[in-house]
Parts: C-alpha cells; structure tokens; sequence
C-alpha cells in the first residue's frame, strides 16, 4: 500500500513511522510511505506557504497553490488517483470500520493542515473526503495522520503476523477484547484465571467470547446494539444490565 502525506512537518510523520512494527513494514517494502513537503512548492523565494484570512479574523491560512502542486506531484507518479483524504476535526470520525474500509485500499493520500486551516477551494478540487480522529481540535493534522496510517497499515497483509492479530482484537467484531494475562502466573497475589492455564482451547475460547461480551457491556454498552450476538448472549447481557442497576440503586 501506498500513502502519501502532504505536510509542513515531515520530519514529525517520519520519525514516528520509521519505529517499531510500521517501521519494519516500510523497510521490508509492505508500505510506501512518502512525505511530501508542502513548503517545497510554496513558489517563492520566502517558501511562503500561508497568508491571513479574507474577512479578517485570527491566525493564517494555508494558501491554495502549494497544496496543489504538492498533490500534482503525486500524481505525477500515481498509477492510479489515489483517495484524497484531509484531515479535518469537521470529518467524518475515525473508527476501526473506517480503518478497515480505507485498509483496502491501494493508494491513498493524506492532506495534514496546519494553523487556522487550508482555503477551501484547494479542498474542493482535490479532497474525496474529510476525517477526524475526535472531537476536539489539535494544531495540526500530522498526529491525525498518524494514527490513520497506524490504524490502517497494521490491517495491510504481511505487516502483522497473521490476519488474527488484529481481528480478534477490540473492536473488530463490534466487542471490546477479552482480558489479556502473562507470566508470572500469581502477581501480587493476583491469579491468572484458571481456564487459561487449563490448555482446553475450546473451553478458553468460551471463557473469551464471554469475557468480551462481558466487558463491552460494562465498558461501551452502547457498541451491543451493533454486535453479531447469540440469542443466549442477548439473556445473559439482560442478567448483567439487571445486576448493574440494582447495584448502582444500593
Ligand atoms: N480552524 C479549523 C476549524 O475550526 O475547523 C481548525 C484548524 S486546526 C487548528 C489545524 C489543522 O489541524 C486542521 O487543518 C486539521 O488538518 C488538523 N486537525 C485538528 N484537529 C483535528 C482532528 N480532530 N482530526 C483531524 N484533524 C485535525
């Protein structure tokens, strides 16, 4: 998979994704991932690449014809148009379903802003779609991108060392993962439940899949509406809403 970043920081996006588990990806040649320096195509000999708002107001805005020629650049050495992403706190929100939706795809380009934001007419022309990461506004678009390209990279095929890896974690399936143990097997006098320790693989897949549940129920109710659940699961999530009430009523 190919992305390109547009960015005025490319050493922010770089540093990050040449660590760990992405890094190794992009040196064995799964990803490809550029970053492209807005500031190269400012076009001046200042590398001007914003200006302050029409109708006056705060802060600066980056300037239209940069950006342009930045993305001209990529699709200079594109097979195909790529999908054109900004990154926006306006988007549409980020979520582990958007991850896997944009994990299928070849090529995509992310549009990191800065400041006050971009002119509109370069969004216009060249944007397919706006994504946020959360509700709440950053100073720049680099750490959105970030976690995109975590988030989708680690579901391209050979990143992670099996499909498995990721789809039996949280939120894949609509349910929070199980609870996780390793050694030693008593911490602080804290024991690892027993069924783990048992060997039975069907037995631990139960105790998982309940746990899940569980957990999703306790932590994020509202993911249930959306989750594949037996009819059995339905009853139990019905005793465990029931306890939690009378509880919270004690
Ligand atoms: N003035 C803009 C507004 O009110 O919509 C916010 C600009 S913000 C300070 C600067 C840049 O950070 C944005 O252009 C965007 O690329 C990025 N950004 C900030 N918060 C974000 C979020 N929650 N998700 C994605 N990108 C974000």
């Amino acid at each position: 998979m190919r992305i390109d970043c547009l960015t005025l920081f490319p050493d922010m996006l770089r540093r990050a994704l040449e660590e760990s588990i992405i890094g190794r990806a992009i040196k064995a040649g799964i990803l490809d991932i550029r970053y492209i320096d807005i500031r190269d195509y400012a076009g001046n000999k200042h590398n001007r690449v914003d200006d302050a708002p029409y109708g006056g107001g705060m802060g600066m805005v980056m300037q239209p014809e940069p950006i342009y020629r930045a993305f001209q650049s990529v699709l200079d050495t594109a097979k195909d148009r790529p999908r054109v992403i900004y990154m926006s706190p306006q988007g549409r929100l980020f979520n582990q379903s958007v991850a896997k939706e944009l994990a299928e795809e070849s090529h995509l380009v992310l549009l990191c802003g800065h400041y006050e934001g971009v002119d509109e007419r370069v969004l216009e022309e060249i944007v397919d779609e706006e994504l946020s990461i959360g509700d709440y506004v950053l100073t720049g678009g680099e750490i959105p991108a970030l976690a995109v390209i975590d988030a989708v990279a680690r579901m391209v095929p050979g990143v992670l060392p099996s499909e498995e890896a990721y789809s039996e974690e949280s939120l894949y399936n609509g349910l929070l993962e199980y609870p996780q143990y390793t050694r030693p097997p008593v911490f602080l006098g804290r024991e690892v439940p027993p069924v783990l320790l048992s060997g039975h693989h069907e037995n631990i897949s139960a105790w998982r899949r309940e746990q899940s549940v569980k957990r999703t129920c306790q932590k994020r109710p509202e993911l249930l509406e959306q989750a594949d659940l037996t009819e059995k699961e339905k009853e139990q999530i019905e005793t465990w809403l029931a306890e939690t009430e009378k509880e919270a009523s004690r």
